[in-house]
């Protein structure tokens, strides 16, 4: 059997390990950009950093001993995936730089044409392709008129200066936040254009000391016991977002408004930065910095809506120009693209635009009926944002383990899930998500065009539980 795996992100690279460990050596990895880290490879922003702890946010096959921090640098964590795709030799087994753009279903197999022109013909197809990567540019008037250097966070341009400029920062998500904190020290101005305040959780981040690096070195289980502790300890607060009347979720709220007290002298500004909607419906912020940041004399938060760029900065709706020298757009990603704009052709010459016409939908977000061999990983409706990705790949990845192993063992030559299946996953997973705290009235990039959140909406041991084994009855095998 021969595999084409789809992105040399996190969940590429623990593809084509796993596919090894299985000694199903015969696969390609395809990557559109030059290196490996998916996410943090495409991510330079200043500040960047993963809010999971890095002993959490680790391969559970790959513990590292030489974390720098609790929560260590977005750098530090590119590092990590590098290394571990060189000690697993994949570099042999990329071709990077090469976007598949399209893939067709042509007799049971899949046939795979790259922008180079490249071609391939494999049995199956891992969809490694990650989930926040297609930026989302504002539609704001007279951002080509922009005088200074504009950029989206996610596309970093490191020769613009920053020392002495004045800097404006559209959007107060994840991204903003830390750029934020990582910026305002070093630019003259920093203007904040706020469109919706966030709840932020205060966070420390001790540094890993030589002695306790030592400690992990000499005693790796040392290493697996934090691990599992981590993901249990993370397991709280996923459960908590599920259940908007948990104890735990009104907890989170409860120190989000601590927090906001606390860390804000000036009352008019601690108002403008309360939001007006329960901690945790958007994602929750976790930050250690963000509140001294823009309380600092050259900081100001913006509250007044945006009116359009001019080529000296951002004019606000009550006629103010702020001039900037750099304006950073943190504006979020299109969520629903997945593998697009790939063409997918599964059976009957179906296309994936058609069979996502309305929304994109995965059975369990990992097989799509009339998709056979086609398997996803951290696909659609799938549990992101709250538990650490790369639990939840490794788990996924042992489901889809055990659909290959079926072709393996000549069971059946195609498998993919039935559409009955996936309706009835799709509908309990719509009620469910009544009860979680992303639909208690905010805007979020949960939520898709019906205002369902496009997530798990159970417990993480539920997740766990049902990527133990697939149900047979779930599945067409042909
Ligand atoms: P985001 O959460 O989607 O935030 C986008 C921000 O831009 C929002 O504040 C939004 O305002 C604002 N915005 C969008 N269009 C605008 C417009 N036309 N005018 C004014 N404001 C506008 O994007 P993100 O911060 O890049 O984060 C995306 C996700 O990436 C996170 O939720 C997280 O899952 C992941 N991430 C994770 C980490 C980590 O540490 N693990 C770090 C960074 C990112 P509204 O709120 O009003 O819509």
């Amino acid at each position: 059997m021969n595999f084409a795996i789809i992105g040399a992100g996190m969940a590429g690279i623990l593809s084509a390990i796993k596919l090894t460990e299985a000694g199903l050596t015969d696969f390609t990895i395809y990557e559109k950009g030059e290196g490996f880290g998916g996410t943090w490879r495409e991510n330079t922003y200043p500040g960047l950093a993963c809010d999971v702890p890095s002993h959490l946010y680790s391969y559970s096959f790959a513990p590292n001993a030489e974390w720098s921090h609790q929560f260590s640098p977005g750098p530090e964590i590119k590092g990590y995936f590098e290394r571990v795709a060189h000690d697993h030799h994949l570099d042999e087994r990329v071709r990077f730089g090469d976007e598949v753009i399209r893939c067709e279903l042509v007799d049971g197999r899949w046939h795979l044409e790259t922008a180079s022109g490249h071609r391939d013909e494999v049995d199956v197809v891992i969809g490694a392709t990650g989930v926040l990567h297609h930026p989302r540019f504002p539609d704001i008037e007279g951002l080509d008129e922009f005088e200074g250097a504009a950029f989206h966070s996610s596309r970093w341009d490191h020769d613009v200066p920053l020392d002495g400029a004045r800097v404006g920062i559209i959007g107060t998500g994840s991204t903003a936040v830390q750029i934020v904190g990582a910026v305002v020290d070093q630019v003259a101005h920093l203007s904040l254009f706020q469109r919706t305040p966030q709840w932020i959780l205060p966070q420390t981040n001790p540094a890993i000391t030589d002695d306790e690096k030592a400690e992990f070195r000499d005693h790796p289980e040392r290493l697996t016991e934090l691990h599992e502790s981590l993901s249990k300890a993370f397991g709280v607060f996923a459960n908590a977002v599920v259940d908007a009347e948990s104890p735990e979720a009104h907890w989170i709220g409860v120190m989000c408004t601590q927090n906001l007290e606390e860390s804000v002298s000036d009352p008019e500004l601690r108002e403008r930065l309360r939001p007006d909607y329960r901690a945790a419906c958007k994602r929750l912020i976790i930050s250690p910095n963000f509140y001294e940041a823009i309380q600092a004399p050259n900081a100001e938060l913006v509250t007044e809506a945006i009116e359009c760029v001019v080529p000296e900065g951002v004019r606000t709706k009550d006629g103010r120009v702020h001039e900037l020298d750099v304006l950073v757009l943190a504006t979020g990603f299109y969520a629903d693209a997945f593998m697009r704009p790939m063409q997918l052709v599964g059976r009957d010459g179906q296309t994936l635009d058609e069979a996502w016409s309305e929304r994109p939908n995965a059975y369990l977000s990992i097989s799509i009926p009339g998709f056979p061999n086609f398997f996803m990983l951290n696909g659609p409706n799938g549990p992101v944002g709250n538990f650490s990705l790369i639990e939840v790949a490794e788990l996924q990845f042992g489901y889809i383990m055990a659909l290959i192993e079926q072709l393996r063992s000549g069971e059946c030559r195609e498998v993919c899930a039935t559409k009955s299946a996936m309706d009835a996953f799709e509908a309990s997973r719509v009620e469910a998500a009544k009860k979680t705290v992303w639909v208690t009235g905010c805007r979020s990039w949960y939520l898709d065009d019906r205002g369902i959140p496009a997530v798990w909406p159970w417990p993480f041991d539920r997740f766990r539980a049902e990527m133990g084994a697939p149900r047979p009855e779930a599945f067409e095998y042909r």
